[in-house]
């Protein structure tokens, strides 16, 4: 028997940037845990075809399509998801890109890309979320962050900052709505094989650097992250806010 602490039955779950990679794993763990889960990306097929990978391992969820930086989109469908299918209990801001490139040649235009997707788009949607929250004195948000918010590498200084600054936000937004019965918390994920990181798991260097730089030896898969995702987002973590857990073979450690 599953321990009541981590069943999220009866709760709802909207997991940003969910059609396929990080953000597919932790719906399906949440999912899993009894969750009623909507997904969410920008591109309806791609959210389809993630919704039926799910329902192949029996887990039941909606879609909703829409662009986590444009802010009258995230409203409009944030109460239409509230009106239509109920409260949303549990909020996983997920969505997030890297671009790459040295920040002397980083292009302006790709720098404010960057911060509208990953730090953003975390404050629209969670102020979005929060006051149904608020109102139900109950909530649980999990941002996510990334190994990079600790440390810098060549490349990603822009995506280091903004996953920095969610750091900042995470804690933030703990010390603003604790006191409303809402706990914020951050996951952040080493090295995972994803779209995200295809060109450095196609890379042998980069390979070699993971099973040498990583404790674990190796690089992580996504289903890794799921039970960490369920217990920030169940009853088992009622007391724990403003926090980071680090899901990362011990890279951290080793800083
Ligand atoms: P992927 O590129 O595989 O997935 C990103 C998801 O976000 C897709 O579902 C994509 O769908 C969606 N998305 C992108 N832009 C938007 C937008 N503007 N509005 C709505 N949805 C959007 O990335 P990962 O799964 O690898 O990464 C997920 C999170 O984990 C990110 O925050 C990333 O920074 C973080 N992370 C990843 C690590 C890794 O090793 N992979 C390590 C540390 C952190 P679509 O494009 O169809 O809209």
């Amino acid at each position: 028997m599953t321990n009541p602490l981590f069943d999220l039955s009866g709760r709802r779950a909207l997991v940003t940037g969910s059609s396929r990679g990080i953000g597919l794993a932790l719906a399906a763990a949440l999912g899993q845990a009894g969750a009623a889960v909507v997904l969410n990306g920008r591109d309806s097929a791609t959210l389809a075809s993630a919704r039926e990978q799910l329902a192949a391992h029996g887990i039941a969820a909606s879609r909703a399509a829409f662009d986590v930086t444009d802010e009258a989109a995230v409203n409009a469908e944030v109460a239409r998801i509230e009106r239509d299918e109920g409260p949303i209990d549990i909020l996983v801001n997920n969505t997030g890109i890297q671009i790459r490139a040295p920040l002397d040649q980083f292009d302006t235009a790709d720098w404010r890309r960057i911060v509208d997707t990953n730090l953003t788009s975390v404050f629209l949607v969670s102020k979005a979320v929060v006051q149904g929250m608020i109102a139900r004195r109950r909530g649980k948000i999990v941002n996510i962050l990334s190994v990079n918010a600790e440390a810098a590498r060549a490349s990603i200084a822009p995506y280091s900052a903004t996953k920095g600054a969610l750091r900042m936000l995470t804690k933030g937004m703990c010390v603003d709505w604790a006191r409303h019965g809402i706990q914020v918390n951050g996951l952040a994920p080493g090295y995972f094989d994803t779209e995200l990181t295809r060109p450095l798991v196609a890379d042998p260097e980069f390979s070699a650097w993971i099973s040498k730089r990583v404790p674990a030896g190796r690089w992580g898969q996504v289903e890794e992250l799921g039970g960490a995702a369920v217990f920030l987002a169940s009853r088992a973590s009622d007391f724990v806010n403003g926090h980071v857990l680090f899901v990362d073979g011990g890279m951290t450690a080793s800083l």
